[in-house]
């Protein structure tokens, strides 16, 4: 338990950017270190897909980290030991608004909670519990990936599909990271395809 003046007090960080940003890598880096320190971690992540269910937060560059699949966030209150000092939550755009609630409650019992999370959906537009996520941080880190149209500094999660569902987990092959000039949001597969030039003389 972290203290302030003799009573607990902990705190909420916020790693947010879009998709291959870093933001899991930048929380397994956290929880290693606190690790090292011998604090007692745990780590939760919304359990979305039971076809791809695994007990571990994965990175694009194949870091991975132990962690439990929660269906709600009030399940993770449920699991935190008190013996706890850190707790760590990948996805968390993905979980209910109580999420919001729950880090708090956790961080007022002492604890460190280190939260990750896509601040922005495939349209640009502020996704699930980040906004208020945000707001009630303590501290707050916002990444950037590559833009793979032009190199440079995306802030953005470009759908390479039709699909237009707010949830659609995936990554390489569905998404890619752009910046603001480069991001489509009205993208759709068939205006993606280069037209067909036109046969010579045929005028
Ligand atoms: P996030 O959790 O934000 O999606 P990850 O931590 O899983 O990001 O992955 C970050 C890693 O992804 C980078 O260190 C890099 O190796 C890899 N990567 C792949 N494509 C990109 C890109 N367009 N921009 C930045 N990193 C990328
Ligand atoms: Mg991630
Ligand atoms: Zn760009």
């Amino acid at each position: 338990m972290f203290l302030n003046q003799g009573r607990p007090c902990g705190w909420i960080e916020v790693v947010c950017g879009p998709m291959f940003s870093g933001k899991t890598e930048e929380l397994i880096r956290r929880l290693r270190l606190a690790q090292i320190a011998k604090q007692r971690i745990q780590i939760f992540k919304p359990a979305l897909d039971d076809r791809y269910e695994e007990n571990y937060i994965t990175s694009h560059s194949d870091q991975r980290f132990l962690c439990q699949p929660v269906r709600t966030s009030r399940d993770i209150l449920e699991r935190v030991n008190d013996m706890s000092r850190v707790v760590g939550i990948d996805e968390a755009q993905f979980f209910d608004d109580q999420i919001v609630d729950v880090c708090g409650k956790l961080a007022d019992r002492g604890m460190r909670v280190i939260v990750a999370g896509l601040d922005q959906d495939y349209l640009g537009k502020s996704f699930g519990p980040m906004p208020q996520l945000l707001a009630v941080a303590e501290s707050i880190l916002k990444l950037k990936a590559v833009c793979i149209v032009c190199g440079g500094e995306a802030t953005k999660s470009q759908r390479l599909t039709d699909d237009r569902s707010t949830v659609a987990v995936g990554s390489g092959e569905k998404y890619e990271a752009r910046c603001r000039a480069c991001f489509d949001p009205d993208f759709s597969v068939a205006n993606s395809i280069p037209a067909i030039p036109m046969a010579k003389g045929a005028r």
